[in-house]
């Protein structure tokens, strides 16, 4: 049993604003009247819609589906009628295609959804399928689809699986609470994903600020082959999947490079949980715990929501505002998405829904650089931020590149730590993009 704790070079320690929600079980979600389920609520192609308006659908109905490899299947979170497939503002802050479900307030399950027997019995090529037809993409934030990330390519040899427990970003609980209540699915989507890959060792890798995670997971493995919890310290951005690979196995992935070209696949463990239940149910992913919180929120919960459910209607269910937000949040405070509106619906990345207040949203007022090199010391990628903002703010974006603005990983602990309060992680944001964008024309 590991006892050291392991972790990675630069991060900072932003407060943890974890209390209001950490000890509160994961209740599930009022059902909602109606859902509006995103077409495209991954990274890769977008789904076609596979039914018509006016159409029955039951839980667990396959309702999108793509011919490309990297996309995942959409699948109605309630039973009832479809009314509507047009766009609709999402939590990415566009107009996508979605499907709207009027519900019949039945809950009726699809025929399709059964339990898909013992992992033992199924072949590499059986597991991998059933997590593509379950719609299966990383629910940490990023939403890659799982069986992409799970079939690397045959000149890269996978020997590390971690699962990322680490949930690093403040507020958020979800994975906490899923590792507190669920860790029996999580064993059972991490044996699932091992036998996918062909892989032998497993790491379950937990900030120690979780210490009741890090014990309820150890019992949870004991008697399970190639599983072992590591405990992490209690950093940002601790849960990064290249800053976890090199903290629990010393292995740095490349700049430019990928988790796989060190032999890791990373994965959150919301995502494993999820794999595991749709082995021991069969159902899809339509549902997942969500962190509802901050100050502006009457009563913080963590709940297990329908896909699809608006935002207006899970606060509603928090006991609403408790004062006029000041910033509405898809995810964490450091890595989340601000939205403008609360009609969008919840994805399958969203981890929690965060709402400030108009003092807690006030951004300070910027002043000059005074090259003190603290977000130098804080950045884990080792970049300069204060040298690639400024040739940001120049539009000098060659310069830029020649700073390495691509391998920001948009983590804002440069901006936490700055005195001046410059804007950095916008700027080098704006950079990155360019740089990206001018590489993929060439
Ligand atoms: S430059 Fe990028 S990676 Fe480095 S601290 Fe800032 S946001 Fe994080
Ligand atoms: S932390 Fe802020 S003030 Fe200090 S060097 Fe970086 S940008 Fe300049």
């Amino acid at each position: 049993m590991s006892t050291k704790v392991f972790t990675f070079k630069g991060g900072i320690h932003p407060p943890h604003h974890k209390k209001q929600t950490e000890k509160l079980s994961i209740e599930n979600a009022v059902e909602p009247k109606f859902v509006v389920i995103p077409l495209s609520q991954h990274i890769g192609a977008p789904c076609d819609p596979l039914v018509q308006v006016g159409d029955k659908v039951k839980v667990g109905q396959k309702i999108g589906d793509s011919k490309a490899f990297v996309s995942a299947p959409v699948h109605a979170s309630i039973s009832g009628s479809v009314k509507s497939i047009g766009l609709h503002i999402t939590t990415g802050g566009s107009k996508v295609n979605c499907i709207t479900i009027e519900s019949d307030g039945l809950f009726e399950v699809h025929e399709s959804v059964k339990p898909k027997g013992n992992i033992e019995d199924l072949s590499k090529e059986e597991i991998l399928a059933i997590i593509k037809e379950a719609g299966m993409t990383g629910m940490g934030g990023a939403g890659f689809p799982t069986h992409v990330k799970l079939s690397p390519p045959k000149d890269k040899t996978i020997d590390t699986i971690i699962l990322n427990g680490a949930e690093c970003e403040p507020f958020l609980t979800a994975d906490h609470r899923i590792m507190l209540e669920k860790p029996e699915q999580i064993v059972e989507g991490a044996k699932a994903i091992m036998k996918a890959v062909g892989v032998e060792k497993c790491y379950i890798a937990i900030e120690k600020n979780k210490p009741d995670a890090i014990e309820t997971m150890r019992k949870a493995i004991s008697g399970v082959n190639g599983l072992e919890v590591v405990p992490l310290e209690a950093k940002y951005p601790q849960g990064d999947e290249k800053r976890m690979i090199n903290a629990v196995t010393g292995r740095e992935v490349p700049s430019g490079g990928l988790p796989m070209d060190v032999g890791c696949i990373v994965d959150n463990v919301g995502t494993i949980a999820t794999i595991g239940n749709v082995f021991l149910t069969g159902m899809p992913l339509v549902q997942r715990v969500t962190t509802v919180t901050g100050s502006a929120i009457k009563n913080p919960k963590n709940l297990y929501i329908r896909i699809g459910t608006l935002f207006k209607d899970i606060i509603e269910q928090c006991g609403g505002f408790s004062e006029e937000p000041g910033k509405i949040i898809n995810g964490g405070p450091m890595m989340g998405i601000v939205q403008y509106t609360t009609e969008v619906p919840a994805i399958k990345g969203t981890s929690g829904i965060l709402v400030l207040n108009k003092k807690d949203a006030k951004v300070p007022e910027a002043s000059n650089c005074i090259r003190c090199g603290k977000c130098v010391d804080a950045c884990p990628v080792h970049l300069q931020p204060f040298m690639i903002s400024r040739q940001a703010i120049l539009n000098n974006f060659e310069e830029a590149e020649k700073y390495y603005a691509a391998d920001c990983i948009e983590c804002g602990s440069c901006s936490f730590v700055c005195p001046a309060k410059r804007p950095l992680v916008e700027t080098i944001r704006l950079a990155k993009k360019e740089v990206i964008s001018k590489r993929k024309k060439a």
